[in-house]
């Protein structure tokens, strides 16, 4: 039976397994396709990689996962099956204000006498809260990642920075003129409300309807609002490795007639 993983991420954002390791996994999990979504960045979809897919005999569906805010929620939307090159400069504008969030965020910290240089952070394109919530545990601060959130990093939290602020109009509209299809994702984070008031109307080609291990009631209300739509209910584990263990690669997945959808513009 075929299954595809549309919903995960890499060492290029904040997952622990690098981008070829991914497909190694996929490929071992008996998965025949893949969407690697990591956030704000598709430095993961390299040639080599798309090789090594070719030989493992995985689809390799290009994916990216942009962080967006309305009204004061995070709001995160998929784009699968974009053109890197013209998705290119709005991504270095989200780094580059990703990294002017962390900065705010470590100086916050340092008012509360928890002291890390920004050189401590990873060395790479795409650094977010869950990187400083490992720095946090790692220095002794909170005992676990979950706490780090709970009483630092979250939204609202006392050393949170909202940050990015693009919207979801605006990375749909990015998505499309990408060339790929917008989805947004893991709505069963957001208030019921909010997602039917805000986000319903959005021009939207898809929603996640299935999601890491969401017992099966849950996907219910979403898979209707797809129907409604006429959306594409696309679902992923939104598996990140250590980072998240009780997460395994597959334990959501898309049959081969959505991750086709996904994959044909
Ligand atoms: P960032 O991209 O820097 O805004 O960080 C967002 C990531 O942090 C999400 O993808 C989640 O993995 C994680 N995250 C956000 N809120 C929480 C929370 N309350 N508890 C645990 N992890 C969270
Ligand atoms: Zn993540
Ligand atoms: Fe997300
Ligand atoms: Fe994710």
């Amino acid at each position: 039976m075929f299954r595809a993983d549309v919903h995960c991420h890499s060492t290029c954002s904040d997952g622990s397994d690098a981008p070829s390791a991914l497909i190694d996994l996929a490929a071992s999990l008996g998965l025949q396709g893949i969407s690697i979504t990591d956030h704000d960045s598709v430095e993961a979809y390299t040639p080599n990689l798309f090789a090594q897919a070719q030989e493992k005999e995985i689809l390799l569906l290009v994916g990216v996962e942009l962080s967006t805010e309305l009204k004061g929620e995070s709001v995160h939307v998929l784009g699968y099956g974009v053109q890197e090159e013209r998705l290119r400069s709005f991504l270095e504008e989200m780094q580059k204000r990703r990294s002017e969030r962390n900065k705010q965020i470590l100086a916050k910290l340092a008012k509360k006498g928890i002291l890390i240089e920004e050189g401590e952070l990873p060395q790479q394109k795409v650094v977010g809260r869950p990187h400083i919530a490992e720095l946090l545990v790692l220095k002794g601060v909170c005992r676990t990642w979950q706490e780090a959130f709970e009483v630092y990093l979250k939204d609202g939290a006392s050393c949170y920075v909202p940050g990015i602020k693009y919207t979801p109009q605006e990375a749909i509209a990015k998505i499309h003129e990408a060339k790929g299809k917008a989805v947004l994702a893991h709505p069963h984070f957001l208030p019921r409300r909010f997602v039917q008031r805000e986000l319903l109307s959005l021009p939207f080609d898809g929603i996640e309807c299935y999601y890491g291990r969401l017992p099966k009631q849950q996907e219910l209300p979403w898979l209707e609002i797809a129907k409604q739509k006429g959306w594409i209910a696309t679902g992923g584990s939104d598996y990140h490795g250590k980072v998240k263990p009780h997460i395994s690669l597959g334990c959501s997945w898309v049959d081969e007639a959505i991750f086709m959808k996904l994959l044909n513009p």
